[in-house]
């Protein structure tokens, strides 16, 4: 196996164009995404219409006791052989590079790799694929993200700090949703996850809106992906609460299912080919106050920068439909829901701002979005939130 030294820059090869060209516009997906009750059994048969030769496994050790004999049966009863290694906790390039010394063993190279956990974990299987030059296939066992689809992947250092995006070339050759492994992940992740993929409509919408504005590959967004967004927004509204509610019963039904399809499929393909803006440059500012970064979830950052993004704009009806939704799911709409209170933590509130305005793609809002503009439509949301709007 060949390790590619290269850092893959998409916005060297899609954005900058001859002549000061037009930006192309582009939509990219995974080649396969396969959804059903039980399907983790039948991983290794769809693997194989693929693939063939040798499997590197990457997963979480909770779910190694629960999976590990499952998909090493399922790959066995089609003459693929596997290798695994057990995630250990950080999408970090230290880690990275364990991964790929555990599948380089001499004699048996692997073809494909499979990653199974959250967002972190599929984030190294995909590394580690690319730098080998052979595809990825992710298991999400939440609902939560949109790692699973995606064509790049989020670094972070040893103690757990942001550090970069890194690109691969292609996307995930299968992403695979076994709809009883993620109804066993509390609901709380499922509810994170519907305040991401709300967001993808918002954001997408406002790329559409603005000219200027690119997706993370340095291309348009396409009709196909906003498409696609508002899609995920309806699917929403319609069918949110009651998949929790028959998440909570123990009896998934066509609700949750359409919710998972939403959270993954339609929110990871929405956001790729349609765009960021300010919801999620919200999102990351927030992560600047530790306590946020720990305790929350990246979907309950998400639903606070939705409510910024929107009061911005001035949608006031857009803001209000979402604070009920949000409302009704349990999605925090403010601040002081994640226990920050915004008058007394002022300092901290400007320091959330001023990194919030640093992210790139808060530039792709409609006008330019001042501190004094953030500060407040934060503020208000959370007036909003209290309905004192
Ligand atoms: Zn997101």
């Amino acid at each position: 196996m060949k390790q590619s030294t290269q850092a893959f820059d998409p916005n060297i090869t899609y954005q900058k164009r001859p002549n000061n060209a037009e930006h192309i516009k582009l939509f990219v997906s995974p080649y396969q995404y396969i959804q059903g009750k039980g399907v983790i059994n039948e991983i290794g048969e769809y693997i194989s219409l693929c693939v063939s030769g040798s499997v590197g496994i990457l997963i979480t050790p909770g779910r190694e006791r629960a999976l590990g004999t499952v998909l090493e049966k399922s790959l066995g009863s089609v003459g693929l052989s596997s290798i695994k290694t057990i995630f250990q906790g950080e999408s970090s390039l230290l880690e990275v590079e364990r991964v790929i010394a555990c599948f380089q063993k001499p004699g048996m190279p692997i073809n494909v790799i499979i990653g199974v956990g959250g967002g972190k974990c599929l984030d190294t299987a995909r590394m580690a694929a690319s730098k080998l030059n052979i595809p990825v296939v992710t298991v999400p066992t939440t609902a939560s993200t949109d790692a699973p689809t995606a064509a790049h992947s989020v670094v972070y250092d040893e103690d757990g700090v942001f550090d970069r995006v890194e690109f691969s070339t292609i996307s995930p050759l299968l992403v695979l949703v076994d709809l009883d492994i993620v109804a066993n992940a509390p609901p709380r992740y499922l509810i994170a996850g519907m305040g991401d993929a709300y967001s993808t409509y918002f954001e997408a919408r406002c790329c559409m809106e603005n000219p200027d504005a690119l997706t993370a590959r340095g291309a348009r967004p396409t009709m196909a992906a906003l498409a696609i967004a508002r899609q995920c927004r309806d699917v929403l509204l319609e069918y949110g609460v009651e998949a929790l509610q028959e998440l909570k019963s123990g009896c998934i039904g066509s609700a949750f299912s359409r919710i998972v399809e939403a959270n993954i499929l339609l929110s990871g393909i929405g956001f790729e080919s349609g765009g960021l803006a300010g919801a999620h440059a919200v999102a990351q500012g927030l992560t600047v106050c530790r306590d946020l970064h720990k305790n929350c979830l990246h979907g309950e950052l998400v639903a606070i920068g939705v409510m910024s993004q929107l009061i911005m704009e001035k949608r006031m009806e857009d803001a209000k439909d979402t604070a009920i939704f949000f409302r009704a799911v349990g999605l925090p709409l403010h601040l002081e829901q994640l226990g920050f209170d915004p008058i007394k933590r002022n300092a901290e509130l400007d320091e959330i701002v001023r990194r919030s305005l640093e992210v790139p793609f808060m530039k792709y809002e409609p006008f330019e979005v001042t501190h004094n503009l953030l500060k407040s439509a934060i503020i208000e949301a959370g007036l909003l939130g209290k309905g004192k709007l």
